[in-house]
């Protein structure tokens, strides 16, 4: 049975259940900004300030702030169409289009779809699935992988998929039964991951396998006085062109040098979580599924090919609204689940 993991009480405060992957209590918080971007569009509010959570455990990080369903949907709605850009763009100036067209050909790269042929290779994974889902996958690219004699994509921008590849939009009309699905680049996303995950078990066929696949971003931190650093957010929260001014120099310093500049602050905007490997296994794990092969891929991405462990689509067997609103089980012991022999993991990441 998998361990169970606190439920999210809050989208606005997701740490008071402690860690989303690991459960655990003992969590690490350093005080960061939503960006008026993603303010504005999900709730229409001004940036604020939020905490960032640190697991000493597992590693994972995760803004305490999240999305409800309504502030996603909201966000996501005409997802990278022109409207959406130029709002972006108003923000956070660094999102140029060449930057956006730079992200749209690495999703659709031959290195990704390698990569995941590589991870289906290199286990005990079928040569060939009757049918395989990509959860999220857009126009199905990472399908390509796959051999699979049904291939389907849920995306719910709608957006028409390659040839061959059925499409659902509607998770009301998603089929369940699937052999093999992915989800690439969507935990990071996603306000309640172990939910999410759960979701995606009660998709797959018993037995069936999940690929996961998200980015590897660490950072060292912002160092500098925490009073000082704090009293600088506020300061930045009144005044947009610094404000924006100061998200430049920061999200280059991060991406670029793999650190915070003094008193640097990182930026909520789309991804609310940043995972490790082992925060990974440890999600999984406790969310139904055993890990047969885990680590970083070629592309520098973190990834893990997981299956589905129990028959009943409600492992907990609390019914399908667990996980959205509930309480926190005060008896639950989570722990960081150790996965088993067949458990490939490199890290190349940077400490925090
Ligand atoms: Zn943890």
């Amino acid at each position: 049975m998998p361990t169970r993991l606190p439920e999210i009480v809050d989208y606005r405060q997701r740490s008071i259940v402690g860690c989303l992957c690991c459960g655990n209590q003992q969590l690490r918080h350093e005080t960061q900004i939503v960006s008026g971007f993603l303010a504005a569009r999900a709730w229409g509010g001004p940036p604020q300030a939020t905490q960032l959570a640190y697991c000493g455990a597992c590693g994972f990080r995760f803004f305490d702030c999240g999305l409800s369903a309504i502030e996603t949907a909201r966000y996501y709605r005409g997802y990278r169409n022109p409207e959406y850009l130029a709002t972006r763009r108003r923000w956070e100036p660094f999102y140029t289009p060449r930057q956006h067209a730079a992200q749209v050909e690495w999703s659709r790269s031959t290195q990704r779809i390698d990569a995941l042929r590589e991870a289906l290779a290199g286990s005990a994974a079928p040569r060939h699935f009757v049918s395989a889902l990509d959860h999220g996958g857009n126009e199905g690219h990472m399908l390509a992988a796959v051999a699979a004699d049904r291939k389907a994509v849920f995306d719910p921008s709608g957006c028409a998929t390659l040839d061959g590849i059925e499409a659902f939009s509607d998770a009301n009309l998603l089929p369940g039964g699937w052999d093999l699905i992915l989800s690439c680049q969507v935990l990071e996303h996603v306000s309640a991951p172990a939910q999410y995950l759960r979701d995606l078990a009660a998709l797959l066929a018993d037995g069936g396998l999940l690929y996961v696949e998200v980015p590897a971003e660490a950072w060292r931190p912002a160092p500098g006085s925490r009073k000082l650093r704090d009293a600088c957010l506020r300061l930045l929260l009144r005044n947009r062109p610094l404000l924006i001014a100061a998200d430049v120099l920061c999200t280059a310093s991060r991406i670029k040098l793999g650190r915070l500049p003094p008193l640097g602050f990182v930026a909520m905007r789309e991804h609310l979580n940043y995972f490790t490997t082992e925060s990974v296994q440890a999600l999984l794990c406790n969310s139904g599924f055993v890990i047969d092969a885990s680590g970083i891929n070629s592309t520098g991405q973190i990834f893990a090919l997981a299956r589905k462990t129990t028959t009943n689509d409600d492992p907990l067997g609390e019914g399908d609204d667990v996980g959205r609103h509930l309480v926190a089980d005060p008896s639950a012991k989570p722990a960081v689940r150790r996965p088993g022999a067949t458990l490939r993991v490199q890290s190349g990441e940077i400490g925090v």
